[in-house]
């Protein structure tokens, strides 16, 4: 068996083993066995990282430029670039995703970090006309300080991108905190980070097995904001968490987004998009298209040709470039999906393709799936993570709306149809952060992502993100030299 890569924490600019001692394995999902070492931090080791981010912030950093830092992040992007191929196989050997899209992702990830130092150049305060005469008041944008960013298994270089790029644009410093079940690629790309030339405590990461690890982060009392991707249930806690200490969070969390196809859509076109959609990261991803709601007069059509398409769609070996669809990432995923196949079937829902387990393949495979259900089946109101997609019909357009809104999340949406009106129209009215007409699952580090209801609160990505990293300050400066009556105001 060939010996496992190790991994361990970046604290204060050093790679360091937990204090503890402790390392724990992580398993490929695709061969089932563990292929890396990764260091086992506790509550002290998150101490230790938030110290340091504040020194750091107290230190070098903290006194830098916007010029500097923005060179910093472009010589990060092109490290992420350089080293895309490395931090690619660490993704799939973590999480079991295609090796082609992973290398697709962070040959692209550079351009999140050319972006935020193009803005980190740009941060500027205003002067304000004040209605006295004697003062002159300017505003200046500070970092927001002390970062805690915590993320799930899904995407770990991405979603943490989505908060390191902005969060160091800013002046922050940062303690990210990876999530159990894909710990290795945030240790991997912590390598790149002095390459950069940041100095040493800028960004610390740290990974452990135990869930009290993110608690622990997200209640520190010395971090000054959260940033989190993850299940809503754990965001709502770290929401409260950070309602105790009165300070912001940014939350990324669950969906069930619409997929709303007219009788006028390009039916080849919706199913292509629908396949990518939900069957593309076999399912896991935040902003999978898992419910179709379609004009029943193309229902059964639209359904034939997703449902063959399905049946084509090659899984196996993340890294075979034929490869099409990977397993799932992890056990316990893994039966979460399977229960909601269960589920979907006692509550009657007719399978069109798929609804089991792939076992001749080993790992966690699960057939790609198309469901047509009711719009009360559990399988079409719960956030499944897995490659599931479920069909309701439609007649009219103010049914197809009730139903895409009819869900507690917002985080994205589709609308298929030639009908330019009606497609601005029906993107006006769905509540979600992301609508995208006659196309799914495209993102752009300069356009916001972020949900509606129960999908989060705030935004990344875009300059609206920079926003949630700066503070502002207002300086008043008296102009006149003289004294003033100190019981009257101004
Ligand atoms: P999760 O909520 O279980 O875990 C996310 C992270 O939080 C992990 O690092 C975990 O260790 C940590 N954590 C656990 N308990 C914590 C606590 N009490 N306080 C602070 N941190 C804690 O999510 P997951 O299973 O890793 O990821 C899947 C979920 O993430 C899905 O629901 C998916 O929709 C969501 N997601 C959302 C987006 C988005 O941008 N909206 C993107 C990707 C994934």
């Amino acid at each position: 068996m060939p010996e496992q890569e190790q991994f361990r924490l970046l604290i204060g600019g050093k790679p360091v083993d937990a204090i503890s001692g402790k390392t724990f394995e992580s398993q490929n999902p695709y061969t089932g066995t563990p292929w890396a070492t990764i260091s086992d931090g506790g509550p002290e080791d998150i101490d230790a990282a938030v110290a340091a981010a504040r020194a750091a912030l107290d230190g070098e950093w903290g006194s830098m430029t916007g010029f500097q830092r923005a060179a910093c992040l472009r010589r990060l992007g092109d490290l992420v670039t350089a080293n895309a191929e490395t931090l690619a196989r660490q993704e799939v050997n973590d999480s079991g995703k295609l090796y082609r899209e992973m290398l697709g992702q962070l040959n692209g990830l550079g351009s999140w970090y050319h972006y935020y130092a193009g803005l980190a150049q740009t941060i500027e305060g205003r002067q304000i006309p004040a209605p006295n005469p004697n003062y002159l008041v300017y505003t200046r944008r500070e970092p927001v300080g002390v970062v805690a960013a915590i993320t799930p298994w899904n995407s770990p270089l991405l979603l943490m991108t989505w908060k390191l790029a902005p969060a160091l644009a800013a002046g922050c410093t940062i303690v990210v905190k990876p999530s159990e079940h894909a710990p290795a690629s945030t240790l991997g790309f912590a390598q790149l980070i002095e390459q950069a030339g940041i100095p040493a405590g800028v960004v610390n990461v740290v990974t452990g097995l135990s869930r009290e690890v993110g608690e622990h982060l997200s209640t520190h009392p010395g971090v000054d904001k959260v940033a989190f991707t993850g299940s809503t249930a754990t965001g709502r806690a770290v929401a409260k968490a950070a309602a105790d200490r009165l300070i912001p969070a940014t939350l990324e969390l669950g969906g069930k987004s619409p997929q709303v196809v007219f009788p006028d859509a390009d039916l080849q076109a919706a199913a292509n998009g629908l396949v990518a959609g939900v069957f593309a990261a076999s399912g896991q991803t935040c902003m999978a298209g898992s419910r179709l709601i379609v004009h029943r007069d193309v229902h059964d059509e639209l359904v034939r040709l997703v449902a063959e398409r399905a049946s084509q769609i090659k899984l196996g070996d993340p890294f075979d470039a034929d490869t099409e669809m990977g397993p799932v990432a992890n056990g316990p995923q893994y039966d979460k999906v399977r229960g909601y196949l269960d589920t979907a079937r006692e509550e009657g829902a007719t399978i069109a393709y798929g609804g089991a387990t792939e076992d001749s393949l080993g790992g966690y495979f699960i057939q790609p799936t198309v469901l047509s259900v009711k719009p009360t089946d559990t399988v079409f109101r719960e956030e499944v993570f897995g490659p599931v997609l479920s069909a309701v019909t439609f007649t009219d357009e103010d049914e197809a709306v009730t139903l895409a809104n009819d869900t507690p999340y917002g985080l994205a949406g589709a609308v298929w149809t030639k009908d330019v009106h009606r497609a601005h129209r029906i993107a006006g009215k769905i509540r979600a952060g992301s609508v995208w007409i006659n196309a799914y699952r495209v993102v752009a580090p300069s356009v916001p992502f972020g949900g509606y209801k129960q999908s989060g609160l705030g935004r990344e990505n875009g300059t609206a993100s920079l926003d949630a990293y700066l503070e502002t300050k207002s300086v008043w400066v008296e102009l006149t030299g003289g004294t003033r009556d100190p019981f009257t105001l101004g």
